[in-house]
């Protein structure tokens, strides 16, 4: 059973009551608490030593990537983020000089996001420190961007490039809560999510609950330095291309508007946000899956695009 298999199994039947107005399996539940014209945003995440950095990770990048993830999904549903609680398990002796440095990285991009953290729990684990941060913001009422909304005709969009991210970007990503919101302000956004697992496995969430398939062009898929290093110095590596397709911890965002929309989007987003790459990548069809095209014709994705690659 895979991750997938496993979250589909225990999110069958959960309990659930009027404030839901959208559960799990999107980038953050969203609930109705009564405010006259917002929506809270929820979320949690979590980061293990051995599996999202390791002992020789600098602390101050484990205590920001821990709150960075969070604060993408925020960004993926369009929100912006309001309050933190933190949850962190050491293993026993833990050195308390290392817990304030993964804090120092913590609250710097807290602080630069407005983010208060208002409490947590500390509490022990053996071998493996883990911290996990739930996140509440808000969202505008009808602004709220979710995975299920693509349609047939829409132009896919991925920010900045992709692949390669364990060089390094995987701990100095920034959440792109601006753009996120800038996007949802000012153009018809019909689904949006961030990319943790790979755009190959991500954009498929989308295309699930969208009910849609989609078309993707090879030479406009936008590839990182590092992916395209990687795979010059070592020849074991992943082809580039495969890389930017699969490799996790992009934390960009992918999403789909009306095609007509498109060419607005590149004038004005280049003017808002030059530094920031925008790519448009390929098309919303109807059907299902992932078709890529390249110079050879067209192939279909397997989910994690091995076979069409190597
Ligand atoms: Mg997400």
């Amino acid at each position: 059973m895979n991750e997938f298999d496993l979250i589909a199994q225990l999110t069958r039947a959960l309990p659930t009551n009027p404030s839901v107005v959208t559960g799990a399996g999107d980038d953050c539940a969203v609930l109705d608490m009564g405010a006259p014209d917002r929506l809270l945003l929820f979320k949690t995440d979590a980061v293990v030593e051995g599996f999202h950095f390791t002992r020789e990770t600098p602390p101050e990048k484990i205590g920001r990537k821990a709150l960075a993830r969070g604060l993408s999904d925020i960004a993926a549903m369009a929100g912006a983020p309001t309050a933190a609680l933190v949850t962190i398990a050491l293993p026993e002796g833990y050195d308390p000089g290392v817990v304030g440095r993964i804090y120092d990285g913590m609250n710097a991009l807290a602080r630069e996001h407005g983010v208060a953290i208002v409490g947590g729990e500390t509490t022990t684990n053996p071998e493996r420190l883990l911290i996990s941060i739930a996140l509440i913001g808000s969202v505008a009422r009808g602004k709220a961007v979710l995975r299920s909304g693509a349609k047939a005709g829409d132009a896919i969009f991925v920010t900045g490039d992709l692949g390669g991210s364990l060089a390094g970007k995987n701990l100095d990503f920034e959440p792109r809560l601006a753009e996120a919101r800038w996007l949802a302000d000012r153009f018809s956004i019909h689904a949006m999510m961030d990319l943790s697992d790979g755009l190959a496995g991500d954009l498929r969430h989308i295309l699930k609950a969208s009910g849609v398939g989609a078309e993707l062009s090879k030479s406009a898929i936008p590839i990182s330095r590092a992916a395209r290093v990687r795979a010059r110095e070592n020849t074991a590596a992943k082809p580039a291309p495969l890389a930017a397709l699969t490799d996790g911890e992009d934390f960009e965002l992918v999403f789909t508007l009306a095609s007509r929309d498109a060419v607005k989007l590149l004038d004005t987003w280049r003017e808002k946000f030059p530094e920031l790459k925008l790519s448009c990548i390929g098309k919303i069809v109807a059907g299902e899956g992932i078709q890529i095209r390249d110079k050879s014709g067209s192939h279909r994705l397997a989910a994690h695009g091995y076979e069409h690659f190597r």
